[in-house]
């Protein structure tokens, strides 16, 4: 016979489990029994379209059997079974469950906290078992295998005799630790013990879970007790989303949520929809707490699982949820779904669309009342899924903005709080016009910037873009509530007033000269030099004209494969009421080499206070040092 070894991560998640406190030893259980409820779930919707699989939904059923004398305890499932290959590909490694690329990467200090929390799957059965044997018969093969192991040390796979189609896992059950009152292994094997597990965790399942139980009854006609055996079934079989909310708690979505979905902090919110009417069906819908490890990357798989009336028809049914809601969690369950529809079929769908419109729309008003009635937690939403509402803006062409913009929070100069567009507007002074925006690294990089100086002193309220895709999702609103977008880094902000509008331009006139000989010194860097009235302390700033933004040409160009690099048209703003102007006005025409060296350093100086690369640091610092 023999011994093969578990692959590495495997071997480590096994050693974490064997060692892990006993409080949380309990859910083994509900581990298994879950696995064999998948199983009868996809035995049972092949057998609604291939009729060699021969059964009803109600030959379908788990059974448990505790034997204290052999201190076994088996499950056993009549469900899809598994092949040789199945067996060592499934039960031999772990690596597929992403629970250990997890801890890796939130370096979590307790392992014992992953046991406790994570859906750790069949390996959970070491918790509670010196050795695990599983037997295992495929649908549709000829043979039967035995799979078994006694922990770290790897597992033996044979050929073995078993009648019937599907998996019988039998624990050997460890010893009491005679020392400590709390490592009573012996409890797993009591019939009320499993029983009070199985309602606890395994209530919902749709299948029965079963149990020889021992009870006693009075003999007829005499004082005297009999035992006798009943096979009682534990479960009350009705899945959660069948029941009337006002028998659930918060506990119990949450319980499941984090069963179902392999999450190990509870959700941030739930919603459990029955609707009727032209469609037919029941929903529950999660929102998580955090954004899984590979939620803003390629791997994410949207979707949600959809039931045909109870039937797991698909794990992940990805046309459910439109993409700027792909955070959400959840399951659908309908009359109305055909059972043998195919994926391709699903998306033409009249019932299909039907539903996914519904639940989007729930969804959005979901997130709007959270918005509204706890928004603590909808500010906790927002930090992990914001980004994707942004990019969902964005993208189509702005198609989906309707749906989104209410949805959005930005920080703003309003005590650098949260704020939506619609309190923005409210807040608006009387004389501001548009929607002012900032965009930044940080929030302090944005504080520090000089465009902002003008506008705050108007008193006008500054949205602060720290995303990179802020911008490009604000390009595409275009309006909103009839206000315009304007960046604060704007050539024409319109903020002077009449006054101030006519100093600057006879200043300007005064001036031609020497703004076009620093125009010049910049060869073609900026669009122009010009006075500006917005600068109160800070001697220059940039500003851009036309619909492209300094920030926004540096996201272009840091993507991949952009090839050409992407201007902004720039204008080098100078502050007339800054001593270094008079300096300037100086040099023009007395020495305009010093002019034109002044304006390279201006220039270099306004791009690093905008957070952008100077485009060669060593002439900008020879050129400081031959100016000292
Ligand atoms: P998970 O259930 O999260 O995939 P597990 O470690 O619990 O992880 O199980 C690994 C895999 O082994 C399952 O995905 C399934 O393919 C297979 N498996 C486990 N138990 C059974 C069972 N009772 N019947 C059939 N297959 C099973």
């Amino acid at each position: 016979m023999e011994q093969k070894q578990f692959k590495a991560e495997s071997k480590r998640l096994l050693d974490m489990m064997i060692h892990s406190i006993y409080t949380h030893k309990e859910i083994f259980l509900r581990e298994l029994i879950s696995n064999a409820s998948d199983a009868i779930d996809k035995l049972y919707f092949r057998s609604l379209t291939d009729d060699s699989v021969n059964m009803k939904r109600s030959d379908f059923a788990i059974d448990i059997i505790a034997d204290e004398e052999e201190r076994t305890l088996t499950i056993r499932d009549n469900g899809i079974g598994m092949t040789k290959e199945e067996l060592e590909q499934h039960l031999g490694t772990i690596a597929e469950s992403g629970s250990l690329q997890f801890k890796s990467e939130n370096k979590m200090e307790d392992d014992h906290q992953i046991i406790g929390q994570f859906g750790v799957g069949f390996y959970s059965a070491f918790m509670v078992a010196s050795r695990v044997t599983v037997k295992s018969r495929a649908f549709g093969a000829d043979k039967a295998y035995v799979w078994q192991s006694e922990g770290t040390d790897g597992y033996t796979i044979d050929e073995c005799d078993k009648e019937t189609v599907g998996t019988e896992i039998i624990l050997d059950i460890l010893p009491d630790n005679e020392e400590n009152e709390d490592e009573k292994y012996s409890d797993f094997l009591s019939q009320y013990r499993i029983q009070s597990l199985i309602k606890r965790y395994s209530d919902y399942i749709r299948f029965p879970i079963r149990m020889d139980m021992k009870k006693s009854r009075k003999k007829e006609d005499s004082d005297e007790y009999e035992e006798y055996i009943e096979n009682v079934t534990m479960n009350s079989m009705v899945p959660i989303w069948r029941k009337n909310k006002n028998e659930l708690k918060d506990e119990d979505y949450n319980t499941f949520y984090k069963d179902k979905f392999n999450d190990y902090t509870d959700p941030l919110h739930h919603s459990h929809v029955h609707n009727e009417g032209t469609i037919t069906y029941d929903a529950l819908l999660y929102i998580p707490s955090r954004a899984p490890y590979n939620y803003y990357s390629k791997e994410y798989e949207k979707g949600l699982q959809l039931y045909a009336n109870g039937v797991l028809i698909m794990e992940r049914c990805e046309d459910l949820l439109p993409d700027y809601f792909s955070f959400v969690k959840g399951l659908v369950d309908s009359e109305d779904v055909s059972l043998n529809i195919s994926r391709e079929m699903l998306q033409h769908d009249a019932q299909m669309r039907a539903i996914s419109k519904s639940v989007e729309r729930t969804i959005k008003n979901e997130l709007s009342r959270m918005l509204k009635n706890d928004r603590e937690n909808y500010e906790k939403f927002f930090e992990a899924f914001g980004l994707q509402l942004k990019y969902g803006i964005y993208s189509d062409y702005g198609m989906h903005k309707d749906i989104l913009q209410d949805l959005l929070l930005f920080k703003s100069s309003n005590e650098k709080k949260y704020t939506t567009l619609a309190e923005y507007v409210d807040r608006m002074p009387e004389g501001q016009d548009c929607i002012y925006y900032a965009s930044g690294e940080s929030i302090a990089r944005i504080e520090s910037l000089p465009q902002t100086e003008a506008v705050k002193e108007k008193g006008y309220e500054i949205l602060y873009f720290t995303d990179s895709v802020d911008e490009f999702a604000i390009k595409m609103l275009m309006k909103y509530k009839e206000k315009d977008f304007k960046s604060v880094s704007a050539n024409d902000l319109n903020l002077e007033t009449e006054e101030e509008k006519t100093k600057r331009e006879e200043q300007e006139t005064e001036s031609k000269d020497m703004l076009e000989t620093m125009k010049n010194a910049l060869d073609g860097k900026v669009a122009s030099v010009k006075l500006s009235s917005r600068l109160k302390t800070h001697p220059v700033c940039l500003s851009t004209e036309g619909d492209l933004s300094m920030e926004m040409a540096k996201t272009l160009n840091a993507m991949p494969g952009g090839g050409q690099q992407i201007q902004a048209q720039t204008v080098l703003e100078l502050n007339p009421t800054h001593p270094i102007y008079e300096t300037l006005k100086g040099l023009n025409g007395t020495d305009d080499e010093k002019l034109k060296k002044y304006s390279q350093l201006l220039y270099n100086q306004a791009l690093l206070i905008e957070g952008m690369p100077i485009e060669d640091p060593v002439a900008f610092s020879n050129l400081i040092c031959e100016l000292m």
